[in-house]
């Protein structure tokens, strides 16, 4: 092994595993709430700036440590301001980052893994394929990435206030990676975001919703897309290993010690399939007893699907027999959707090793 390769990247770390790292290196574990801060709050990347650190601790850190990033390969703004980053992975696959500003808040929308193993017949980032999880510092080098490019505003702010688990991939199926990082964007030393400001969005990994109940409990969204087991097996496949009964008990139990939080149910808007009043009623009754928003997202097309976004009147009826049931409900608005950044769309480019793209062109071409 060379030495470039033995060098750790620091970005893999949270505040406790750095911890460990410079105290089996012979130093004292408070250099690792300077580091923190160098690498996440000031967005430094050589240890040469870190003045206070000593000039032998530089010298030995740039020895058996780096601080490494994505490269970015592509960096695009739409015309409603969402900006979008592609970015490099050692391996040849890319993934996606999309920022989208609204008045009250910025939001970073991040990537957990290069493709998708769950197959939603709606999503584009199934319809890659799957090639691996990414790293603790593939997750946090994106919220890294972005804050560097957009900078502060006039008062200091970070533009980033919200990060949202939801670009590609399914978090839970990359737990291990995936907490690190949420611990890194909780850190007051890193980025300080409140546990009310990142939302991870899960299509039901129950046995992993308990895990992060219990270990960090973060904002929950559930893909949930169906009124009942027939239709959201047929859309999301995972629903034949946890059913929906299952997925709201685990959902209840997310909740069950914080009287105010909910979870927010994610419902894509498919023409024909998902949105009819009756099926808005069938919700309606699904979720009586769970504490829940509701997210209308309009289906975003993507080359070879076979959907269509439901009407605006089909989306406006549907939201209205939730709202009428006392159901808080709002219809996502479509950002970003000229570059490919809307909800869905995210593809980047994943090296599929489960051969689903191939098979899916063979059936579509
Ligand atoms: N795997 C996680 C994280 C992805 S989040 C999950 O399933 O929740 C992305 C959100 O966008 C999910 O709610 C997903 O179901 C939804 N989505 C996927 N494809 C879409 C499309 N083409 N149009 C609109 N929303 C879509």
């Amino acid at each position: 092994m060379s030495s470039i390769e033995a060098k750790t990247n620091l970005l893999n770390l949270d505040r406790l595993a750095m911890q460990e790292f410079f105290l089996a290196h012979g130093e004292k574990p408070f250099r690792a709430t300077q580091v923190i801060q160098w690498i996440h709050q000031y967005a430094v990347d050589n240890f040469d700036a870190m003045t206070n650190l000593g000039k032998e601790l530089r010298t030995r850190l740039k020895g058996i440590a780096e601080i490494r990033t994505p490269e970015i390969m592509q960096d695009q703004v739409a015309a409603d301001g969402t900006r979008k980053w592609l970015l490099r992975l050692d391996d040849g696959n890319a993934i996606e980052a999309v920022f989208i500003p609204e008045e009250d808040r910025g939001t970073l929308c991040v990537s957990s893994q290069a493709g998708c193993t769950l197959n939603c017949s709606f999503c584009s980032t199934g319809h890659q394929g799957f090639n691996r999880s990414l790293t603790v510092a593939e997750i946090i080098s994106q919220l890294l990435v972005a804050n560097r490019a957009l900078g502060r505003d006039p008062k200091g702010e970070r533009i980033i206030t919200n990060v949202v688990l939801m670009g590609m991939g399914e978090p839970l199926l990359n737990f291990d990676n995936v907490l690190p990082a949420i611990r890194i964007m909780l850190d007051d030393f890193a980025y300080g975001l409140s546990r009310r400001r990142v939302t991870l969005s899960t299509a039901g990994i129950v046995p992993m919703m308990d895990r992060l109940h219990t270990e960090c409990p973060v904002s929950l969204a559930v893909s949930l897309h169906a009124p009942n087991d027939t239709l959201r097996s047929e859309l999301v496949p995972l629903n034949k290993k946890y059913p929906i009964h299952e997925l709201l008990e685990a959902c209840r139990r997310y909740c069950a010690d914080s009287p105010r939080s909910r979870v927010t149910f994610e419902y894509v808007m498919l023409a024909g399939v998902n949105d009819s009043v009756e099926q808005a009623q069938e919700l309606v009754q699904l979720l009586a007893d769970v504490p829940a928003k509701v997210n209308l997202i309009p289906f975003n097309s993507f080359p070879q699907t076979h959907y269509q976004r439901s009407s605006k009147e089909a989306i406006d009826r549907f939201r209205d027999v939730l709202i009428e049931a006392g159901l808080t409900t709002i219809t996502r608005k479509t950002r970003g959707d000229d570059i490919d950044a809307a909800c869905g769309q995210l593809a980047g480019q994943v090296q599929d090793r489960t051969r689903r793209s191939q098979r899916l062109a063979l059936k579509t071409g």
